[in-house]
């Protein structure tokens, strides 16, 4: 299957470039500086994947610019829709590599997933990414390039205002986005651009398992809003879950979090919290968490554990989460239980682009040609 444009030769992707390296890059050909103008507006608002379309520009200019540049998406590698109108993408990018992109449509929004990086270091124990060793970080160009891969799959151009499938952006997916923050940086400044992709910073979730001087800079610096994988509400316990803690442990964690800029009661920090049966899902557990988390305006996700092959964990079951959140609740934390999405396509993030790794490995050991 196809579903993009692939870089061709070593022409230089426009993609990913900020507005002062785009004027730049016209500059250096001697281009007037409002072509960069126009060419941010036919790429991010009209989502233009080919120069010739560019019909506002000059024939001969289009032509210049096709020899030189690209405007490369990832290829939609495998495509998956589940019955509640989930979609997942493992999207491939020039050198092979792929990650996962996941739209989840609601009622009144619609959320995309993103990932940061190939694979992970954190090696968190019950992430099925954390199995999967990193194999380097993303690009911002790369990172720009789910969302627009996602806006062409869902015929979402121009940049609509209203009426979108893509309202909210989480950098959620595989990765941990604070250990590619100058990439990430870059590719949410492109991405909330008001003459282009649009979304705002208040639309724009950044989930991290807590690198705290990254944190910081991330308030002063992108301002997007925070979402913290707690997972546990000691540091024996998620020294094991999250081996980050080790460095940096939960008090430091949520000092950070009191700290962060423009956490208020309107734009609260969410704190996600995996429900794992037996081992963090007791009352007492919810308890402590509503202890640790005084002070700080929160939101608490409870999320019901997605299994995957081989993981050490089962899910919590269903009267453990009522509980669990009945208490964080009662303690005047709104606290949701995310629903399951997507459960009849494969859910662990991380797991497609397994899949796909085994399918490959398998199609060369036949022999079979790898595209
Ligand atoms: N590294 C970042 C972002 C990637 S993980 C971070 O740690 O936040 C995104 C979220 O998915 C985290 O809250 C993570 O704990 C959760 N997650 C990972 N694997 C999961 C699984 N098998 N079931 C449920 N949630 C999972």
């Amino acid at each position: 299957m196809d579903g993009g444009v692939s870089p061709e030769g070593d022409a230089k992707s426009l993609v990913g470039m900020s507005r002062a390296e785009l004027a730049a890059e016209m500059a250096a050909i001697g281009a007037q500086p409002f072509r960069a103008r126009q060419l941010w507006h036919w790429i991010y608002h009209r989502g233009a994947v080919d120069f010739q379309d560019m019909t506002s520009l000059a024939k001969d200019f289009r032509a210049e610019l096709a020899g030189r540049y690209n405007l490369a998406r990832p290829v939609t590698a495998r495509a998956q829709v589940s019955a509640d109108g989930t979609r997942k993408w493992l999207l491939r990018f020039a050198d092979g590599q792929e990650v996962e992109c996941v739209h989840i449509p609601e009622e009144d929004r619609g959320t995309l997933c993103v990932s940061s990086q190939v694979g992970c270091t954190l090696t968190c124990k019950f992430c099925h990414t954390g199995t999967q060793r990193l194999v380097r970080n993303l690009e911002a160009g790369e990172i720009v390039g789910q969302v627009m891969a996602a806006r062409d799959a869902l015929g979402e151009w121009p940049s609509p205002q209203d009426d979108r499938q893509v309202t909210n952006l989480v950098l959620m997916g595989m990765g941990e986005p604070l250990y590619n923050y100058d990439n990430v940086a870059k590719a949410i400044a492109i991405i909330m651009d008001g003459e282009g992709l649009s979304i705002s910073r208040r639309k724009i979730t950044l989930s991290t398992a807590g690198v705290v001087p990254m944190i910081r800079r991330c308030g002063a610096e992108i301002g997007v809003n925070l979402a913290i994988s707690l997972h546990a509400v000691t540091d024996e316990l998620r020294d094991q879950l999250v081996p980050l803690n080790k460095k940096y442990p939960i008090a430091e964690l949520l000092d950070a979090c009191r700290t962060y800029p423009g956490a208020t009661n309107a734009r609260r920090i969410t704190f996600e919290y995996v429900m794992l049966k037996g081992v963090n899902d007791s009352p007492a557990e919810a308890r402590e968490l509503v202890r640790l988390l005084a002070g700080i305006p929160a939101k608490v996700n409870l999320i019901p554990f997605n299994p995957w092959p081989g993981a050490p964990f089962e899910c919590a079951s269903d009267e453990a989460i009522t509980k669990f959140s009945d208490i964080v609740f009662a303690a005047g934390y709104s606290s949701p239980v995310r629903a399951p999405r997507g459960r009849d396509i494969l859910a662990a993030c991380g797991q497609l682009k397994s899949e796909s790794v085994k399918l490959r490995k398998t199609e060369m050991l036949r022999g079979a040609a790898v595209t």
